[in-house]
């Protein structure tokens, strides 16, 4: 017979075991990379949001590239990802995000989902997220990543976000991670009252980070840093 206090710890060992996992080892092994990551290029650095310091710290970035990239994803850099696109440097994701200053259950447009990453990091933070990638093959990838990880509160489209998205229109905020040279219309109609766009403007390796915001209808823009992001493309592969 088992005592009772055997019992008890058998089924104390057996729960520790599922935490750990098979080998004894945590069930991702990014861990310690992605905090190392979160404290010294982000944090370190001035991003203190807690959001999205909390988003960092959690979303599996290791898992929006190649799996021969893996080892690499925790890096200060961006990565490609494909058909000549690439997944932007960590920093400047969390910089991005904050911009936003975004409030759990508002609704944020993406254009430009190409890993997926970026939506997972704004999904973490709570909010709605409407995110659409113009090339095909990338925007199923990135779905089935999204999937795979199970968020629920982002919504894949794919097609040409220099439109938008009216049918889910006004957005509390705009994140645009691919750069035109002048700034969508389509884009600043669907921004909410109050709302907050940041977007990458201006020709190829001459372009600035801006936060745009509208007040009383009318749009205020403020440059943030130069930056150097692939460009917006229409569906002929033109720059807009
Ligand atoms: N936010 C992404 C990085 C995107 S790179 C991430 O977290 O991985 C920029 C992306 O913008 C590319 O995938 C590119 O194909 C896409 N893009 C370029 N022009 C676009 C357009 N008009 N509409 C939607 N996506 C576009």
């Amino acid at each position: 017979m088992i005592s009772a206090r055997t019992a008890g710890l058998m089924l104390l060992v057996a729960a520790a075991s599922l935490c750990m996992g098979p080998a004894g080892s945590s069930a991702d092994d990014f861990v310690d990379q992605r905090q190392k990551m979160v404290a010294l290029q982000i944090g370190d650095r001035g991003i203190s949001d807690a959001s999205v310091l909390k988003a960092m710290a959690t979303v599996p970035r290791h898992l929006f590239v190649a799996p021969e990239l893996r080892d690499l994803a925790y890096r200060d850099a961006p990565l490609p990802i494909g058909h000549g696109q690439t997944i932007s440097q960590p920093y400047i994701v969390a910089l991005m995000s904050q911009l936003l200053a975004v409030q759990p259950g508002q609704r944020v447009l993406e254009i430009g989902t190409g890993s997926g990453y970026q939506a997972a990091v704004l999904a973490e933070m709570g909010v709605h997220v409407f995110t659409i990638e113009i090339v095909p093959e990338l925007g199923r990838q990135a779905i089935d990543v999204l999937d795979a990880l199970d968020y629920q509160n982002i919504r894949v489209k794919i097609g040409d976000g220099y439109k938008g998205w009216p049918e889910h229109a006004p957005f509390d905020a705009i994140i645009v991670t691919c750069a035109p040279t002048r700034i969508p219309k389509p884009l600043t109609e669907q921004l909410a009252e109050g709302g907050r766009m940041v977007i990458p403007s201006g020709e190829k390796y001459d372009q600035q980070l801006l936060l745009l915001t509208k007040q009383a209808g009318k749009i205020e823009r403020e440059k943030v840093v130069d930056v150097r992001f692939v460009p917006m493309v229409d569906e002929q592969g033109k720059t807009y």
